[in-house]
């Protein structure tokens, strides 16, 4: 019989956590969200990670800024929040406009309030198993995994897909559980035998219900953390879900698995900034 994960759920769970240990803590985390410019989009996220963050009891705030702003102004509004003791996460919402360097900007944000885990001291960080601010995604498929799963150790686990925000840190987290990690990607040679193999599949690339049945084994567990708009405009993920579900010991559905527990561990990586800077 398949679980279908419910995200959603979960995500509530963990949103009804972090606003318990607010209460109980005394703290008070604050998150600053930095829009460049107006894309509906990110305008979109940006409101509902602002939401989240004040349903919780997060103090959070909403910087916008225009499209036209040069990359040094930028970088001197990064470096106020960074000096400012109330804000403990600071989140550069993208994509940035393209005259400005992404990555000189991720990285101008401390290391201790990057509460999407983007920043190089994090990366570095978490691949060398020292406490590090994970990026939310990867992270809350981790949670979900072991919910599932319980104890991850000896599983072989697939992670399709290689980004920097999404692959590359779960197959590190993976590889923490103790799993066996193979990271495929668009030059993988017979990708469906690879992942015919993994206990664990995680797709994580951008491509509609491109991961069919004949690709996983019987009773393996999948994420799913594809979000696409399929030819029927309906939003769907990188697996094929009814071909693939019937196979599957759980899988994650889109909507409704992955994506509910990304902002819900972005709350997590602020309540944790907060509580390492305030320590
Ligand atoms: P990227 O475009 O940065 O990376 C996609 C990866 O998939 C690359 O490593 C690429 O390989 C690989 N890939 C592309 N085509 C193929 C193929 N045909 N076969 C095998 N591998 C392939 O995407 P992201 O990691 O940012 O996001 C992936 C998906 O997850 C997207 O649908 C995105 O919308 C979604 N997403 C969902 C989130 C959520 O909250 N649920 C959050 C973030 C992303 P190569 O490196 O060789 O080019």
């Amino acid at each position: 019989m398949t679980k279908i994960i419910n995200g959603k759920e979960f995500a509530q769970k963990v949103r009804a956590l972090v606003a318990k240990e607010i209460e109980i803590s005394g703290l008070k985390p604050g998150l600053t969200v930095v829009l460049v410019g107006n894309d509906p989009a990110s305008e979109v996220y940006v409101r509902n990670k602002d939401a989240a963050a004040k349903e919780v009891g997060i103090n959070a705030q909403t910087i916008k800024l225009p499209a036209e702003i040069s990359q040094a102004e930028l970088l001197t509004k990064i470096d106020a929040l960074n000096k400012d003791k109330k804000v403990h996460g600071i989140l550069v919402q993208l994509p940035l406009p393209k005259h400005i360097d992404e990555k000189a900007v991720i990285n101008a944000i401390s290391p201790d309030k990057d509460v999407d885990g983007f920043h190089v001291i994090n990366a570095g960080r978490a691949v060398t198993g020292q406490d590090a601010l994970v990026p939310c995604t990867p992270l809350g498929c981790i949670m979900l995994l072991k919910d599932a799963l319980g104890d991850l150790t000896g599983l072989n686990a697939v992670v399709i897909g290689r980004s920097n925000i999404v692959g590359k840190p779960m197959a590190n987290l993976l590889l923490n559980e103790n799993c066996t990690v193979t990271i495929a990607h668009s030059k993988t040679k017979d990708l469906p035998k690879v992942c015919a193999q993994a206990d664990i599949l995680v797709a994580a690339v951008g491509k509609p219900k491109m991961v069919k049945a004949n690709w996983v084994k019987e009773g393996a567990v999948v994420i799913d953390v594809g979000i696409n708009r399929g030819p029927d405009g309906k939003l769907c993920g990188d697996v094929d879900f009814e071909d693939v579900s019937p196979k599957t010991k759980a899988i994650t559905p889109v909507p409704g698995g992955v994506g509910p527990m990304t902002i819900a561990c972005l709350l997590k990586n602020t309540l944790e900034a907060a509580k390492r800077l305030e320590k």
